[in-house]
């Protein structure tokens, strides 16, 4: 057992693994191994099988993925959108109604506006920032209430208090997409909430190699959902699963070297005459800063921007770059730059975009872990050519 007093940096190290060492193995194996001997399991979810999400791989993560957050209950998945997926065709049944923020991922913006119906489920996007607003929006059918810690791309805070509130005062399951943030900056369940989703492919992991998922939350939910994901099939496999373990140890040192390097990247473009606006939870010009030093440890590792000009500028910008890869994603070792227009969020409707206040000149940045300096240096020298 994780002792409550040990700290993040040391449960990712001991938090979950097995004791005692299989074969004084210091690494934790991969059990690469489909099924396993009949042992007495009493009932189908039990047998040991990679799909039910219970090989010796899949325990060792619950456990320290739950210490991490201070949560009673963890599950991995395949990828970030089937912990989405299986958390919201779990929380919902057909009939019923879900709150969401209106700034969102562009696959779970997608699955919710295009899908969810499918299932005859429904949902109503909220200003996650207008707490008095949701009472109008809630139905007698509303189960659930869904925010991000930070948004995709413009890094808006929600009233994530507020939304625990709410969701406690109405009987709703409230739900966080906590990628962002990352355990190391925010951990959902010490403020109330009941389910915090993570694509670990992002800084859980943190070395661009893997897709994988994580449902940390309330012991009684993350069962329903594991029940869920037993049968939808959305399971991790065990050399996945390794090499996220592997990626998990070094994930506090990581983040918060990510969170200053952004917020001195943040700082530099700023103050830097070719550039018109920043959007970083760290900047005292973010709208919502106090709200994000109060929540968050770290500001983590992403920010936007705008150049003054247009999309000619910004992609100017892009290939002048030297260090930077122009790719999706983010939350890995490397730093990388993308206009989320062509990305991230291109299946969203130009009007869509217009009104979130995504720009098609907007550059992201998700900052790795190359030194601060040469990263200001290769900005720098990018912006005044
Ligand atoms: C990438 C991402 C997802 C989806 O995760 P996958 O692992 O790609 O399935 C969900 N939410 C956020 C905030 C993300 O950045």
């Amino acid at each position: 057992m994780t002792k409550p007093s040990q700290r993040l940096e040391t449960k990712l190290i001991h938090a979950g693994e097995p004791k005692p060492r299989i074969q004084g193995a210091v690494s934790m194996p991969i059990f690469q191994s489909a099924n396993f001997e009949y042992a007495n399991e009493a009932d189908y979810h039990s047998l040991k099988y990679i799909r039910l999400n219970n090989t010796p791989n899949h325990l060792a993560l619950h456990e320290k993925l739950s210490a991490l957050e201070n949560a009673e209950a963890a599950l991995v998945t395949g990828s970030g959108m089937a912990a989405i997926s299986t958390t919201l065709l779990t929380i919902l049944s057909a009939g019923d109604h879900l709150l969401v923020q209106d700034c969102l991922y562009g696959g779970t913006h997608d699955f919710i506006t295009r899908d969810l119906g499918a299932f005859g489920m429904a949902y109503t996007f909220i200003n996650a920032d207008d707490p008095a607003s949701w009472k109008r929006q809630l139905q007698p059918n509303t189960r659930g209430i869904y925010v991000e810690t930070m948004t995709n791309p413009l890094l808006q805070v929600p009233d994530l208090l507020a939304v625990v509130e709410f969701a406690k005062t109405n009987g709703l399951v409230s739900m966080v997409d906590n990628t962002f943030a990352s355990p190391v900056n925010f951990r959902p369940a010490d403020r109330g909430f009941d389910l915090s989703l993570h694509s670990c492919t992002k800084y859980l992991n943190g070395h661009s190699d893997i897709v994988a998922g994580a449902v940390i939350g309330r012991d009684e939910l993350v069962r329903k959902v594991k029940y869920r994901l037993d049968h939808l099939g959305g399971s991790l496999d065990p050399h996945a699963a390794f090499l996220l373990h592997r990626g998990m140890k070094t994930l506090a040192v990581r983040v918060k070297f990510q969170n200053e390097s952004a917020l001195r990247l943040a700082r530099f473009l700023e103050g830097h005459p070719a550039v018109a606006r920043v959007n970083y939870p760290g900047l005292e010009s973010h709208p919502r800063h106090g709200r994000a030093r109060e929540l968050f440890d770290g500001f983590g590792g992403v920010l936007s921007f705008e150049l003054k000009g247009g999309v000619e500028e910004a992609q100017q910008f892009i290939s002048n770059t030297t260090l930077t890869i122009s790719a999706p994603s983010l939350g890995g070792v490397e730093t990388l730059i993308t206009r989320p227009v062509t990305t991230s969020h291109s299946g969203l409707s130009a009007e869509d975009r217009q009104r979130l206040g995504i720009s098609d000149r907007l550059i992201r940045l998700s900052v790795g872990i190359e030194a601060t300096d040469d990263l200001i240096q290769d900005f720098s020298r990018a912006l005044g050519s």
